[in-house]
């Protein structure tokens, strides 16, 4: 497996690629790799001649107050994971080589933004789409690929890449889960043995929720209290928000039609978890 630090250095490698005429895969990552992420780098290997995986710890997400100095990082263990897999390339750029002095532009999404992870974390999807961005304008891919845990991630680049008139498929794939339903997450790590078990009360709330929807329950109100009720039962969870909305506006929903995600962001100890699941009522 290569091991590409420099912006220069990955610009040659992905554009031999792209001439001799194989497809190129890019899976963008911020390291400390769990099956989620494997999920992903696996896809693209059989999809895709090549794959690129990145790991960068991207400052310009991250809050004054979160946790950017804190947030796990093993680069050896990732890196034997990549190559046990056959990634062809890990794209490990430092902060200066992706954000050099002087750095001033930046990548806003409108509107679906204002919602969900973008009302509570403002700074956050600016951060994620002028790096993203940045990824698919240094490594060129053919198709990129994203997880359904971050959904409205997943959606807000896709509307990028519309609006941009960019030349690479978003790929989007399934929430990989521990044994116990926890979606994985390299935040997981935060949580002792007792926070572990209240960070289930997440996935039950979904389940729950599913559940009621398929009861005939289309009162978002009525699902949104229930929710928050079982997950407030766990002393140690504090609900960030809990949303029934609209699966590419991400606009909160009064009643269920149609398609919808129920989405929540939870607050367990250190740990920042989110999961979300998309329904549908016929
Ligand atoms: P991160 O390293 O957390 O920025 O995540 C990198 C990519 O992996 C993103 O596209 C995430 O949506 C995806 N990802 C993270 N956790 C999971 C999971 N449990 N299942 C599927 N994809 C995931």
């Amino acid at each position: 497996m290569n091991i590409i630090k420099t912006v220069g250095d990955m610009k040659t490698w992905s554009r031999a690629i792209r001439e001799s005429g194989k497809t190129l895969g890019l899976v963008p990552t911020m390291g400390y790799l769990h099956e989620g992420h494997l999920s992903l780098a696996r896809k693209s290997i059989n999809t895709c001649d090549h794959t690129v995986v990145s790991i960068f710890v991207n400052p310009k997400q991250f809050e004054p107050n979160e946790d950017l100095d804190t947030y796990p990082r093993d680069l050896e263990a990732d890196r034997r994971e990549l190559e046990r897999l056959g990634v062809d390339a890990l794209f490990l750029p430092t902060e200066e080589e992706m954000y050099p002095e002087g750095f001033q532009t930046y990548v806003n999404i409108e509107g679906m933004t204002d919602h969900l992870c973008g009302k509570s974390r403002p700074g956050f999807f600016r951060g994620v789409t002028t790096v993203v961005l940045k990824l698919f304008h240094i490594v060129q891919p053919h198709s990129a690929f994203f997880g359904e845990k971050d959904r409205q991630q997943l959606e807000v680049i896709r509307q990028m890449v519309r609006d941009l008139n960019l030349d690479v498929e978003i790929v989007g794939l399934p929430i990989v889960r521990e044994a116990d339903g926890l979606a994985m997450s390299s935040r997981n790590r935060y949580l002792g043995k007792e926070e572990r078990e209240t960070a289930q009360s997440l996935n039950r709330a979904l389940k729950q929720a599913q559940q009621w929807i398929a009861e005939g329950e289309s009162s978002v109100e009525k699902i949104r209290s229930g929710m928050r009720t079982l997950i407030e039962r766990e002393g140690r969870a504090q609900v960030d928000y809990i949303s029934v909305c609209d699966p590419k506006r991400f606009v909160e929903l009064k009643e269920i039609r149609g398609q919808a995600v129920v989405a929540l962001a939870v607050q367990v100890g250190k740990a920042r978890l989110i999961d979300n699941c998309l329904i549908e009522r016929i």
